[in-house]
C-alpha cells in the first residue's frame, strides 16, 4: 500500500540530518517529482551501470548549466567536495583555512580531512555569514584559503571577501551546500571563488535519496583534477598517478538528481514566496527578530529568526503543532572534536547560537500552513 505522508508541519527540514529519510521535503510518496524519480531509478536498474556512467555525466552538465557555472563534478558528499577542492589546490598539512564558526560542523571537518587547520573568524551579527572585517586580522603566513559559507541559502559578503583574497593572494572557496542556484550580487555562486562545494544530502534544496555532492568551478583544470582525485587518482584505468580517494556520485543518485533538478527553479521560487510571507507577518514583533535579506539571490534553505526567549518560543510553537529546529546550537569551535583547532573568538556566533531558531521552510508548505506558522510566530509575546 501507499505510505501515509506525515503532516507537513512535522517535517521541518533539517540540514543537520536529525529527521529520518521520510522527513525530506518533496520526498514523500505524493510529491510532484515522485513519478520522475521512480522512472529514473528504473532506468538505472535496467542499464546495469551503477558508478561513473552516463547519468553522472549528464547530471554534471545539467547541474552546471542550471547553476550557470562552466563545470560541475559529482562526488560522494558535500564534505568530500570541500576536501577535494582543498586537496586539488594543494592545501593540506601546515596550512590554515579561514572559515566561520556558524555552519554545519562538516564545513570545518572537511578542512581537517584535507589535513589543514580551520581558523574561525566571527560572523557579521546581522548577515550571519563570515565577517570580512575580521578576516584580515586572522591571516598569517600559513593562511592559504578563505572559505565562507553561504548560510541558510544566502551568499556571504563576497565582494569584500574577494578583495581580501585577491590582495593577500589566497584561494576563495565557497561552501554552497545550502545555496543551490543562489547568486551573490547577481553573480552565480561557484563563479566567484575558485570553486564551490555543494551537497545533495536529502534535506538540501536539491536532495538525493542518499548522500551526494558536487564541486562547481570555472576552472577546467581544477575540475579535471577533482575528477581524477574522486576516482582513486586514476588517469587511465588501473594507473593511479596521485593519491586519490573513492568519492563518486553514483548513477542512481545522479539519475534521481536529474529528475529533481527540473523542479528546482519552481521549488526555489516557492521558498522565496514563503520567506516573503513570513517577513510580512513578522516584521513588527518585538520578541522575535527576523534577519534582514541582504541579497535577492537568497534561496532560503532555512528561515531562521532570533528569540531571546528561545525555549519559550519553541514551546509556544509546539503547542500550536509547529516544530522548530535550531541551526546551529553550538559554534563549531566549541565542539569537543574541534577544540584543539584554534582559539575560538566567536562572541557573535555564541549569541546567535543561543537565540537562532528555524521556522518550517520547504516548498510543500500549503497556504494555510504558511499562514498558521506566521500567525503563531507573530502571536509570541516573549
Ligand atoms: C550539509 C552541509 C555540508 C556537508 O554536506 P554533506 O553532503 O552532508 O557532507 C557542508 N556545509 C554545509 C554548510 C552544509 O549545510
Amino acid at each position: 500500500g501507499r505510505r501515509q505522508a506525515r503532516p507537513l508541519l512535522d517535517r521541518v527540514r533539517d540540514a543537520g540530518g536529525v529527521l529520518g529519510p521520510g522527513a525530506a521535503a518533496g520526498h514523500h510518496p505524493e510529491a510532484e517529482d515522485a513519478g520522475d524519480v521512480k522512472a529514473a531509478i528504473d532506468r538505472v536498474l535496467a542499464s546495469g551501470w551503477f558508478v561513473l556512467g552516463p547519468e553522472v555525466e549528464a547530471f554534471e552538465s545539467e547541474f552546471a548549466a542550471a547553476s550557470q557555472v562552466p563545470h560541475a563534478v559529482g562526488v560522494g558528499t558535500g564534505t568530500d567536495a570541500i576536501t577535494l577542492i582543498l586537496r586539488a589546490l594543494g592545501i593540506g598539512a601546515g596550512d590554515e583555512v579561514i572559515t566561520p564558526p556558524l555552519s554545519a560542523a562538516y564545513s570545518a571537518l572537511a578542512i581537517m580531512m584535507a589535513g589543514a587547520r580551520p581558523v574561525f573568524t566571527d560572523i557579521d551579527p546581522e548577515r550571519l555569514t563570515l565577517d570580512p572585517e575580521l578576516v584580515e586580522a586572522a591571516i598569517t603566513s600559513r593562511t592559504r584559503a578563505i572559505m565562507p559559507v553561504h548560510l541558510y541559502g544566502q551568499a556571504a559578503n563576497m565582494r569584500a571577501l574577494e578583495a581580501i583574497a585577491r590582495r593577500r593572494n589566497l584561494a576563495l572557496i565557497e561552501d554552497a551546500a545550502q545555496a543551490h542556484l543562489a547568486t551573490a550580487d547577481g553573480r552565480p555562486v561557484g563563479t566567484i571563488g575558485i570553486a564551490a562545494a555543494t551537497s545533495f544530502y536529502p534535506t538540501k534544496n536539491l536532495g538525493a535519496a542518499g548522500d551526494g555532492g558536487a564541486v562547481l568551478t570555472r576552472d577546467a583544470q581544477l575540475a579535471a583534477r577533482i575528477k581524477r582525485l574522486r576516482n582513486g587518482g586514476q588517469v587511465t584505468r588501473y594507473q593511479h598517478d596521485e593519491f586519490g580517494v573513492n568519492s563518486r556520485l553514483d548513477e542512481l543518485q545522479a539519475a534521481i538528481l536529474r529528475a529533481r533538478l527540473k523542479y528546482l527553479p519552481a521549488w526555489t521560487a516557492a521558498r522565496r514566496a514563503i520567506a516573503k510571507r513570513y517577513r510580512a507577518a513578522l516584521v513588527d514583533t518585538g520578541a522575535l527578530t527576523v534577519p534582514r535579506e541582504y541579497d535577492a539571490g537568497h534561496v532560503y534553505h532555512l528561515f531562521p529568526v532570533m528569540a531571546e526567549a528561545r525555549d519559550r518560543f519553541q514551546a509556544h510553537m509546539k503547542e500550536r503543532g509547529i516544530e522548530t529546529l535550531i541551526h546551529y546550537p553550538v559554534p563549531i569551535p566549541r565542539q569537543p572534536a574541534l577544540q584543539s583547532t584554534s582559539p575560538a573568538m566567536c562572541a557573535i556566533a555564541d549569541r546567535v547560537c543561543a537565540q537562532v531558531v528555524s521556522l518550517p521552510m520547504y516548498p510543500g508548505l500549503s497556504d494555510g500552513q504558511i499562514t498558521a506558522v506566521a500567525e503563531a510566530a507573530a502571536a509570541f509575546g516573549g
